[in-house]
């Protein structure tokens, strides 16, 4: 079985397999790096290669492989949001209960916790503790995008393994091999931010058209052709928090279009409905625009119930 490794985190594979090798893999690993940067594919391979009995590991076909594939591994947790946005304690007592069994399987135990940013601060003090004793043969992966939002003690005790994302020609590379959209290449890559992941799935999962329907929404609702209720009825159904930072980077667009002219935007295939908001709508009201959306999604990460639609109306109404 092959893994697939992104080829910019071969090092970091290497680097993992030769310490499995030499049975000195730190207990605790911290997966860090942007979102759609390749950690879980980098945390999913280490869970294959860790629980695989077979040779040449992972073989894919072993009862350990076939377990994983299933999701049914017994010396396998997964610790994820459940109910909450936040990891609770209870399911870190679970994890310690989890981790003070011995194998079921007679390998290792992996843990996954995913997203770690997410624990709260009686979760992370209880983890601090299996930290700071480990389970002999027990490995701890945790997972994130936000590594500044975890207590320092934890980082302090797990080994980082930082996902970067690739340089610019790596990254054009890589996607070139993999684009059958008929979309160029290099404006698939700036779309998704230059990250070739996202560029991938952005072709199949309708980022795209939302984009463009995004466009023509936030040119509407600023113009005055679309009322805030219509935009926040128009983006229903969608990720809110993906809605946010579509509209962040098409308003960042239009600020780059009037202070720097020629510069380099991300959304270049719509840079005509761009300069039509661009010359309808002051610079500084979009600044202000950036403000509400940067706060709106910190209102949508935190841990109150921010109701999307109504965060949605009052981005347009309070700005107008
Ligand atoms: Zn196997």
């Amino acid at each position: 079985m092959t893994v697939d490794i992104l080829p910019w985190h071969q090092a970091h594979w290497q680097r993992l397999n030769d310490q499995i090798e030499k049975a000195s893999l730190p207990h605790a690993l911290l997966i860090a790096g942007p979102p759609m940067s390749g950690k879980q594919g980098i945390a999913r391979a280490l869970v294959e290669r860790l629980l695989c009995q077979g040779k040449d590991a992972p073989c894919g076909e072993c009862h350990q492989c076939q377990l994983v594939s299933a999701g049914t591994h017994p010396d396998l947790l997964h610790v994820t949001l459940e109910d909450s946005k936040q990891i609770l304690i209870n399911q870190i007592r679970g994890l310690i209960d989890w981790a003070s069994q011995t194998s079921q399987q007679g390998g290792y135990k992996v843990c996954l916790i995913d997203p770690a940013d997410r624990l709260n601060i009686q979760s992370a003090n209880a983890l601090l503790k299996c930290l700071e004793e480990p389970p002999a043969g027990t490995c701890i992966l945790l997972i994130t995008d936000q590594p500044k939002r975890l207590l320092p003690t934890i980082r302090s005790r797990c080994h980082l393994v930082n996902c970067r994302l690739p340089e610019s020609e790596e990254a054009l590379a890589w996607l070139q091999e993999r684009n059958e959209s008929g979309i160029d290449t290099a404006l698939l890559l700036e779309i998704a931010g230059g990250l070739p992941l996202k560029a991938v799935a952005s072709v199949t999962d309708g980022y795209l058209a939302l984009r463009k329907k995004l466009a023509d929404l936030l040119t509407g609702v600023t113009m005055g052709s679309e009322s805030p209720i219509q935009f926040a009825a128009g983006v229903a159904g969608e990720d809110p928090t993906e809605v946010l930072d579509i509209l962040y980077q098409l308003i960042a667009d239009t600020i780059g279009i009037t202070l720097c002219g020629e510069v380099v935007i991300r959304n270049s295939d719509l840079k005509i409905k761009l300069d039509e908001f661009a010359s309808a709508v002051k610079v500084e009201r979009r600044f202000e625009l950036l403000d509400r959306i940067a706060h709106a999604k910190g209102l949508l990460g935190s841990t109150s119930n921010a109701n999307p639609q109504m965060l949605f109306e009052s981005l347009f109404i309070e700005a107008a």
